[in-house]
């Protein structure tokens, strides 16, 4: 047994034998200077950009069997190739290089998308929120120029046809047109070594449902044709040549995702309402934009808590009010007047290191305790102008739809304050600079993910509009355990009785004072848990997107009775094992 790992992209778990898929390299050009006449080589080019324009109405061909969503995806981005052949800079530009210095067409067109695909690439002091597009319109110019070459030098595409149905397509790269020939009715699940073009690739694969991790490292030396594999595409894990147990166990995963698979069209559309009647509110932790599909598709009513501090590459500066404005507004619109509840950037810890190093802190193993030092809203007091500059955009993109903005670590009232007291500088200098804002401000929320936070909440609510419980890092904090150390990680568990009673102080607080509560850690996204904390009183819970089928189904088979019956018996349990095992045990 062997354990590869690589960059998830598309979710599922697959068992299936590897089907491996070469491309032949183009050869390099060895005559740039053509041996031809100039009007042969014009004449081969327009024969290669015909032929290319021809291939591309295939694929397009191929789209009406693709899923709904695919097919817009792609059929997009192959209308983009289709204009790069036609009068384009591009072709334009290759045909006058061939005239004038008199080049080969391959030389010609390899050129002349090199300098194109530089020049729309990503640029010193661009705008972040403009990279992604650069990088993606740079790849548009290499793959036309790629699809061109090989039909100049008439060295093949690879052929994804003849592979045996139901395999794992192993491929060094995967390109984003790739997927019109991928029929995810037979292609059990993708594998690549490069980490795809742009994340246009893995965007297609969520687009098609097909499981695939991008960027595993050696996998075509290692995988051979007709090997074994589990691929989790949720983790990016591969194991190759599976022994017995863990094979049998990966099956029994496949089939649970059958089975849920199944349901998750009828579920989206039903209400998360228990059987005793109590309506149940299921939001989505969201990372990026790309995630929101699937939020929609899983049947969110919102995003509840979206953290910011991932929608920014942290090696490039951080976007300026407008730059952050474009991001959450889009996000804020493609949410429809669903809620969107955006967390301020939580910086330190873990996160944001490289930020932590501009800014001149101590950053990872360069400080002491990082956890516990400045971390989320603490750095953000420290450093006002970054806290204004995002209240600011937020605020602005709070006139499109629904928006609350989170406060993260927050440990007292003293901080809120504070907060509250920039949000509204920030509210006034808009209004003053003639910037339209709701007349009313989204509500300000806070984290409770210390045990500061869920002992002091009867005081915290005086300054906090709404409560979200991160039992991620309440855990860590109160049982003394690194979240990310996997030295112990046996004893990391939000299912411990102290974890368990600080939530309920906290919610107890919330309920006394009408504050909106909800449980948006990882805890959230265990189903039997969720009946636990309903029996808290916890109404609201917000988690990554793919857990929400499964949570919902369970909801739906609770009755109010069950959720209090397992609470009170959780509740006088002290010894965490037994309490994980009474969860675990619990049956509806
Ligand atoms: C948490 O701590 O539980 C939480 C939701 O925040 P994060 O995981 O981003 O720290
Ligand atoms: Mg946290």
């Amino acid at each position: 047994m062997r354990i590869l790992q690589g960059r998830p992209v598309s979710a599922g778990v697959v068992v299936a034998r590897a089907s491996l898929v070469q491309e032949r390299p183009l050869p390099p050009i060895e005559h740039t200077r053509s041996l031809l006449s100039v009007e042969s080589e014009i004449t081969r080019l327009e024969a290669a950009i015909a032929q290319t324009l021809k291939q591309l109405a295939k694929l397009r061909e191929k789209l009406a069997s693709l899923p709904e969503e695919g097919r817009e995806e792609i059929s997009a981005l192959l209308s983009v190739y289709e204009r790069m052949l036609s009068h384009s800079r591009l072709v334009r530009a290759a045909r006058a290089r061939i005239l004038q210095d008199a080049l080969t067409a391959e030389a010609a067109v390899q050129q002349e998308s090199d300098a194109l695909a530089l020049r729309a690439g990503p640029q010193p002091g661009m705008p972040e929120e403009e990279i992604e597009a650069a990088r993606r319109r740079a790849g548009e110019f290499r793959e036309v120029a790629r699809r061109l070459l090989r039909n100049l030098t008439g060295v093949s595409f690879r052929a994804f046809s003849n592979i045996p149905t139901g395999t794992v397509l192993v491929a060094e790269q995967v390109r984003p047109a790739d997927a019109a020939l991928i029929d995810p009715n037979r292609i059990a699940a993708v594998l690549s070594e490069g980490g795809g073009v742009t994340d246009h690739t893995a965007i297609m694969m969520r687009a098609l449902n097909v499981p695939a991790v991008l960027a595993i490292p050696q996998l075509s030396e290692i995988v051979r044709d007709g090997d074994l594999l589990i691929v989790n595409g949720t983790t990016g894990s591969i194991i190759l040549h599976p022994d017995a147990p863990t094979l049998a166990k990966a099956r029994d995963t496949m089939a649970e995702e059958a089975r849920e698979r199944k349901g998750i069209g009828r579920l989206r559309r039903l209400p998360a309402r228990l059987l005793s009647g109590e309506d149940i509110e299921l939001l989505a932790n969201v990372e990026l934009p790309a995630e929101l599909p699937l939020l929609l598709r899983n049947g969110a009513v919102g995003i509840g808590l979206l953290r910011s501090e991932f929608l920014f590459d942290e090696e490039l500066p951080l976007p300026d009010e407008d730059g952050q404005y474009a991001v959450y507004a889009g996000m804020v619109s493609d949410m429809e007047g669903r809620i969107t509840t955006i967390r301020v950037l939580d910086w330190g810890g873990e996160k944001g290191i490289a930020r932590l190093r501009q800014l001149g802190l101590p950053a990872g193993d360069e400080a002491e305790n990082p956890a516990m030092g400045m971390r989320g809203l603490r750095l953000l007091l420290a450093h006002p102008e970054i806290l204004e500059v995002q209240l600011a955009a937020i605020l602005r993109a709070s006139l499109i739809g629904p928006v609350r903005i989170l406060l993260p670590m927050v440990t007292s009232t003293n901080e809120i304050i504070a907060a509250r007291e920039h949000y509204e500088r920030v509210a006034k200098r808009l209004r003053r600079r003639g910037v339209k804002i709701p007349a009313d401000l989204p509500p300000l929320g806070i984290m409770i993910e210390t045990p500061a936070a869920a002992l002091t909440t009867d005081a915290l609510v005086r300054q906090a509009d709404f409560l979200a419980v991160g039992t991620n890092d309440l855990t860590m904090y109160t049982l003394a355990v690194d979240r990310a150390s996997s030295m112990t990680s046996e004893l990391y568990s939000p299912l411990h009785p102290a974890v368990l009673r600080l939530i309920r102080a906290s919610a107890d607080d919330a309920f006394r004072s009408h504050r909106p509560i909800c449980v948006c850690g990882e805890l959230a996204a265990d189903a039997r848990a969720v009946a636990l904390l309903i029996g808290l009183g916890i109404r609201s819970f917000s988690m990554n997107a793919a857990a929400l089928p499964r949570v919902k189904r369970m909801i739906r088979s609770l009755t109010l009775d069950s959720c209090d019956t397992l609470c009170r018996q959780a509740m006088l349990t002290s010894d965490p094992i037994e309490l994980q095992k009474l969860v675990r045990q619990f049956a509806v």
